[in-house]
């Protein structure tokens, strides 16, 4: 915990305990210990599935597979969203030991769906996420409303919020599939005396020109899913008084990827889970920090369906310095729009003030600018060391 504005103190993330504790005892810093954890854990991934996915032994033969650092998977192809029509191939275990199986929306496109795949492990990783990123949010016997679409969907993700948060002895509802008006939200928030909220910000915008004040005894608000704009994350805060956090996360990572801390300064990530990557969209060359490009992932310890260099379309950069908690380790800014491909550029759709995110996108982007321009002081793949990502 350092100081911060006004005299008041951020409390540290609870992430980094949690990294910490899962890193085998050394020494260095907290960041040097994770880099080499996520060495270790990425060639153990590229081993993994060129081993068992038929599309990856494939996809990376010939390829230069050793790694002295992270920086060194710059060097791999990407692997984008269509490749998942072909689902079955990135499959590392038998079906048996499948869970759950997850079909990516696919409006305005034909073909085979892209579809994702997880074992129990790879959910319980996740869980343990959710556990942690809310700790601060959610007390023992305190209860939780989760407003997520799908909340009675076995092991979806308002389900896997539900499990988790069950383990630390909150009390978790899930909105009913029947609740679709917004005043019928509303009635449903209100009776349910949640003490935290867990939603889309568009079920926030709804929620807040219903409800003025806070339904107690609410004090805490973790917007997921979509992409908060901090204007009306603002007014929510001020009208509410209550403790609203940001959430980034997608299917592909197995819904959580990285969550604010009491800063609200960009997104504190699940390093040993997910490596995540920066890149130029002209040059495909990683970018360091305060650079924006598109978020690349590869997942770490995943066994079902591990993805290596995903391609998001999400468009961000990472935050240069420590976080105002006191956290030493790499941030995620918030996310500025969908990269999209088209005539041999890259665009950035940047969403509609107060509407957006990966589910709005295909609703209409309204605004659209070249990433080139956003890019154009980037240095050229050329330019770039080896050790230039964050
Ligand atoms: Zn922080």
């Amino acid at each position: 915990m350092i100081p911060a504005a006004f005299g008041a103190t951020v409390p540290l993330t609870p992430l980094d305990a949690w990294l910490e504790r899962a890193l085998p005892a050394g020494d260095g810093t907290l960041p040097e210990r994770i880099l080499q954890a996520q060495l270790a854990e990425l060639r153990r991934l590229l081993d993994y599935v060129r081993e068992r996915s038929p599309f990856y032994a494939e996809y990376l033969a010939g390829r230069p597979l050793c790694l002295a650092s992270p920086a060194d998977l710059a060097r791999l192809p990407f692997t984008e969203a269509g490749h998942l029509r072909e689902w079955k191939k990135f499959l590392c275990v038998s079906h048996s030991e499948v869970r759950r199986v997850v079909t990516l929306d696919t409006s305005g496109t034909s073909g085979s769906p892209k579809r994702l795949a997880f074992t129990e492990s790879d959910l319980a990783a996740t869980r343990d996420f959710f556990r942690i990123g809310l700790s601060e949010l959610v007390r023992p016997g305190e209860r939780l409303g989760v407003l997520l679409p799908g909340g009675e969907r076995p092991d979806g993700v308002a389900d896997q919020l539900r499990q988790a948060l069950n383990l630390r002895g909150a009390e978790v509802e899930s909105l009913p599939a029947a609740v679709e008006e917004p005043e019928d939200m509303a009635a449903w928030v209100t009776k349910g005396k949640f003490h935290c909220l867990v939603a889309l910000p568009g079920q926030l915008r709804a929620l807040l020109s219903l409800l003025p004040k806070a339904p107690a005894p609410l004090r805490s608000v973790l917007s997921s899913a979509d992409c908060l704009d901090p204007l009306f994350g603002g007014a929510l805060r001020k009208a509410w008084g209550c403790d609203l956090r940001d959430h980034y996360g997608l299917t592909e990572s197995a819904y959580g990827l990285g969550v604010e801390c009491a800063a609200h300064d960009g997104y504190h990530l699940r390093s040993l889970d997910i490596f995540t990557e920066i890149v130029d969209v002209r040059t495909d060359a990683p970018l360091p920090p305060g650079e924006t490009g598109e978020v690349v992932i590869s997942t770490l310890r995943r066994e079902a369906m591990p993805l290596v260099r995903y391609r998001t379309g999400d468009a961000a950069c990472f935050l240069p310095g420590p976080c105002r908690c006191g956290s030493p380790m790499p941030r995620l800014g918030p996310i500025q729009g969908r990269i999209e491909r088209a005539l041999g550029g890259a665009f950035l759709v940047r969403p509609p003030k107060g509407r957006m995110g990966r589910a709005g996108r295909a609703a209409a982007p309204e605004q659209a600018a070249l990433l080139r321009q956003a890019a154009a002081t980037a240095p050229s793949r050329a330019d770039i060391a080896p050790g230039g990502t964050p």
